[in-house]
Parts: structure tokens; C-alpha cells; sequence
């Protein structure tokens, strides 16, 4: 490869050829995503995650249950053999004989966050297969406990299976299918005809993923046969949305959305000179840039009233997406960043060279600070609508994109839907109650009450005063097994030395 690799953007010349969210060529990047329908199969509901024997108590803390936004004070929490059975006032706590007590005074129980697009380096080639427990270990360490890897592999499946059996420590998995794209990348099932795209569903559903994940190219002639033959496998369909195929009817389709693609083209003034926006590649394309002009404000609240109402859930991934391509971050803000030296030198080069491609100064002329601007905030304003029509939004970081690390970047995504206008409850819901919804797994996770799997966050601050609080973490508890802040320190660096270490 004479160009680094962007790996999760998908990239059109062979340039990211195993990962698909942006794809990158030559000046262009372009984003390419994974759709979803409402509902998961109910085969998802199996447990994913060993639980811990034993009893597990947090005292004297204040507990954030989400079950809704009020916060339950001078509370405690206790769990036996991985599950909680206690969520009530400190004073009626009965600990038995045996149990770990953790004291956390002043701090805040929150539900195990869950991250519904993330990848991993592993799943590349600059970094073995053999690093993946390390990476799912970061995850956790940033108080991940649930997690959708949205460009499947086998190994992936088997790191589903490491996980469920209690063998390595990390979040409970969903795994989604090789992306199936129309043309050649990584980790990539090519689907450009109807019998492909029959032979690829059927495959995917018997090789035992968890969805069958679009990414770039599909015509509509042949995302129409993805989307019949899934439904006749029962198997649901999510990721990105080619404008030719466009967000109202994949809605329609029941495929879960995401990366908001081709809802800009979809809000393009009927008067708008052109029919491309900044869906996908596009957004590396300067030509596209103008089209921000012709974005109609009554279309926007319009098409999220239409995705709302499908029932279909949308995954924005705001922040990659803003900071990327909108606002902006500086080589020093990504480098300071504890999220940068995780990274493999070769894949770090790559998106270094990329970053200073798309921010040259001489695209600043057409790409202008108030065009840049605009596409930040017609971003939010979807999310906002999105919220505010009823719709069900997931929390997905898109990582390890752009220098955002996994883990570390769900914590932003969460801030950045704070930005776009949502209340750090209604934020917060997207990373819990949600995913455990979409997932069909709403009786085993996503609040914290009797009965629910021991997956939670003891964090310093209220969350639901200020969303940056996640990020406070003293301590995470995965099937009811404790990782206090040393623990969870070792296993970030673990995953550094994993992933940055291997080149
Ligand atoms: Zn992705």
C-alpha cells in the first residue's frame, strides 16, 4: 500500500481495506456505515457475559438507576454471584458474611455503558489477532460492559465466545457481519448482484454473526436483496445508507441507520443545484461543501418526524463525525491526548497524513470555517429532532477513529449528544437503557435494579448534573466482578502495549 491505512473509513482504492466507515481517496476520505432494523433477533437474548460468584456491595454512594432521571441518595448496591440483588437505602442494607465492600463515599453507581459501533485494531493488519482480549480490556477499564464490533471477523466471534465463557474479561459482545460493500476492502464481502447478495446474507447468518453490516457501493437493486433475503433469515440489517437508496426508505426497510448518512442529501432544498451532499466519501470531496447552503431547515424536522416514526434506532457516531470533518481538532489536541498512544505507528502515520490532507489550507476556501460550522450544526439539529420526535437513538463512538480510542471516545460521543441539544439523562439513555433495548436485553441490562447483570460504574461527580462525569471512574464491576482503579489502569496499559507495542 503506497497510502496509509484509514482503516474504519472505508476507503475506495484499496486504501482502508478491511474497515469501512470513511472512505479515503486520494484527497477524499469517505464515511461508510452500518444500518440496523428496530428489532434484534430474539436469539440475542442468551447471556453474553460469565458472571462472578460471590457477593459485591458499594456503599454509601448515590445511585443514578436510569430507570428514570432521578438520582437515588445515600444508597447502596449489592450483588450476589453477578447479579444485583439489593438497590435501596444504605441504612437496610444487610451485607452477608463474606462480601467485597467497596466504600465509595461521594462517588456515583451508573449502569455499565454501552458502545453500539466500535472497532478494533486488531481487527486490521498492522495489529494481531492475539491483542484483542487486551483491547476488550480497555473497553472495560473505560467502563464499557457492552459492545457492538460493527466490522465482524472470526476472530471477533471468538472473542464473543472468550467473553460469554468468562475466559477473558470484557464487555458482552454483538458481533456484526464482514461489511458487505461493492467493492473490494478489507474484511469485505463484494456484493454487486442479487445472487451475491442472497449467498452473502445466508452466509454471514450461518457463520453466526449478529447482523449483516452495510458499508459503501451496494446499488439499490442490491441493498433491495440484501434487505429481503436478512428478513427471510432473520436477521436484522444495519450500518451506512447510500443517498441512492436514501434515509426514509431504509428506515422503512427496518435497517438501523448510522453515521446520519444520506440525511443531508435527504434535507436538500427541492430548489438545491445539486443532489449530493456530505454523506460517506463525499465529505472529502470539495465539491460537495457548497451543498451545506441548500439545506432546508422544515425538511430536517420533517425527515426525523419520518425516521422517528419508522421505529428504527439511529446511531449518529457525533462525535467522530463533528471533530473529523466540522470542527476540527489540532495535532496537538489529538497527540495530548491519553487516547494516542494506543496507536500502531504505521496506522498513526496514515491518519496523520489523511488529517493533514483534509484540513490543507487551501481547501479552506470552499471548505470555510462557517461551512465547517453549519455541518456541526445541522448534525446536532438532526440529533435534537431526532430526540424530540420520539426517536431512539444509540450511542456509538466509531472508534478507534480519528484518534478517538475505544472506551475513551464513548464518553465523548456522550458529550457530543449533550451538544447537539439532548439532556445528559436523555444522553446517558443512549448508552444504557437504549442499546439493552435495541439488543432485546432490556431484562438483563441497561439500568440498575434487582436482578439485572452486575455491570456497572462507580464515578466521581452526578452524570446527570454534567455528562463529562462518566469519565471519573474509580471503579467498574462486570458481572459482578470488581476492577478497582489500579486494576483498570494495568489494563489500559496492557492495551497499549498491545496495539502500539506490536509494530
Ligand atoms: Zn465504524
Amino acid at each position: 500500500m503506497t497510502t496509509p491505512p484509514l482503516r474504519w473509513f472505508p476507503l475506495p482504492h484499496g486504501f482502508a481495506r478491511r474497515f469501512p466507515l470513511l472512505v479515503l481517496t486520494g484527497l477524499a476520505v469517505v464515511l461508510a456505515c452500518r444500518p440496523q432494523p428496530a428489532a434484534a433477533p430474539a436469539r440475542q437474548l442468551a447471556a453474553r457475559g460469565a458472571l462472578a460468584t460471590g457477593d459485591l456491595a458499594i456503599t454509601n454512594v448515590s445511585v443514578v438507576t436510569m430507570t428514570d432521571s432521578t438520582v437515588m441518595r445515600d444508597a447502596a448496591v449489592l450483588a450476589h454471584d453477578g447479579r444485583i440483588t439489593y438497590v435501596g437505602p444504605q441504612r437496610e442494607l444487610r451485607v452477608p458474611i463474606g462480601t467485597r465492600v467497596i466504600n465509595g463515599r461521594g462517588g456515583y453507581v451508573i449502569p455499565g455503558l454501552a458502545d453500539m459501533h466500535t472497532h478494533l485494531f486488531s481487527d486490521g493488519e498492522e495489529v494481531p489477532d492475539s491483542a484483542g482480549p487486551a483491547e476488550l480490556g480497555v473497553m472495560v477499564a473505560n467502563g464499557v460492559t457492552a459492545v457492538r464490533l460493527m466490522i465482524g471477523t472470526p476472530e471477533q466471534l471468538a472473542l464473543r465466545d472468550a467473553v460469554r465463557a468468562g475466559t477473558i474479561i470484557g464487555p458482552q459482545l454483538w458481533v456484526a457481519s464482514p461489511q458487505l460493500t461493492g467493492r473490494a476492502s478489507e474484511n469485505a464481502i463484494v456484493t454487486t448482484t442479487d445472487a451475491e447478495a442472497g449467498e452473502a446474507v445466508r452466509r454471514v447468518k450461518r457463520e453466526g454473526y449478529d447482523f449483516v453490516k452495510l458499508t459503501l457501493f451496494l446499488t439499490p437493486p442490491v441493498w433491495e436483496s440484501i434487505i429481503d433475503e436478512a428478513a427471510r433469515e432473520n436477521i436484522a440489517v444495519v450500518g451506512h445508507v447510500e443517498p441512492d437508496v436514501g434515509v426514509v426508505r431504509a428506515a422503512a426497510a427496518g435497517q438501523q441507520l448510522e453515521h446520519l448518512d444520506s440525511f443531508l442529501e435527504a434535507a436538500l432544498a427541492d430548489s438545491a443545484p445539486m443532489k449530493a451532499s456530505l454523506t460517506q466519501y463525499r465529505v472529502f470531496q470539495m465539491r460537495n461543501w457548497p451543498s451545506l447552503d441548500f439545506i432546508d431547515p422544515g425538511k430536517v424536522d420533517a425527515l426525523a418526524g419520518a425516521v422517528a416514526r419508522s421505529g428504527v434506532y439511529v446511531g449518529p457516531t457525533q462525535n467522530v463525525f463533528n471533530t473529523a470533518f466540522g470542527a476540527g481538532e489540532s495535532l496537538d489536541t489529538m497527540s495530548a491526548r491519553p487516547d494516542f498512544k494506543h496507536w500502531p505507528p504505521r496506522l498513526r502515520e496514515g491518519y496523520l497524513r489523511a488529517h493533514a490532507r483534509y484540513w490543507a489550507p487551501a481547501n479552506d476556501t470552499i471548505k470555510t470555517p462557517e461551512r465547517r460550522a453549519k455541518y456541526v450544526a445541522i448534525r446536532d439539529q438532526f440529533v435534537k429532532a431526532l430526540q424530540d420526535s420520539g426517536g431512539k437513538l444509540l450511542a456509538g463512538s466509531d472508534t478507534p477513529e480519528w484518534f478517538h480510542l475505544y472506551g475513551s471516545g464513548l464518553h465523548r460521543e456522550l458529550r457530543a449528544l449533550v451538544h447537539a441539544g439532548l439532556t445528559p439523562y436523555e444522553a446517558l439513555l443512549t448508552a444504557t437503557r437504549n442499546p439493552a433495548q435495541y439488543l432485546g436485553a432490556s431484562s438483563a441490562w441497561g439500568t440498575i435494579e434487582t436482578g439485572k447483570r452486575a455491570d456497572f460504574v462507580l464515578v466521581t461527580g452526578n452524570p446527570l448534573d454534567d455528562i463529562t462525569n462518566t469519565a471519573r471512574i474509580r471503579g467498574v464491576a462486570v458481572g459482578g466482578r470488581w476492577l478497582d482503579r489500579v486494576t483498570l489502569d494495568q489494563m489500559i496499559d496492557r492495551g497499549a502495549r498491545a496495539t502500539a507495542g506490536s509494530q
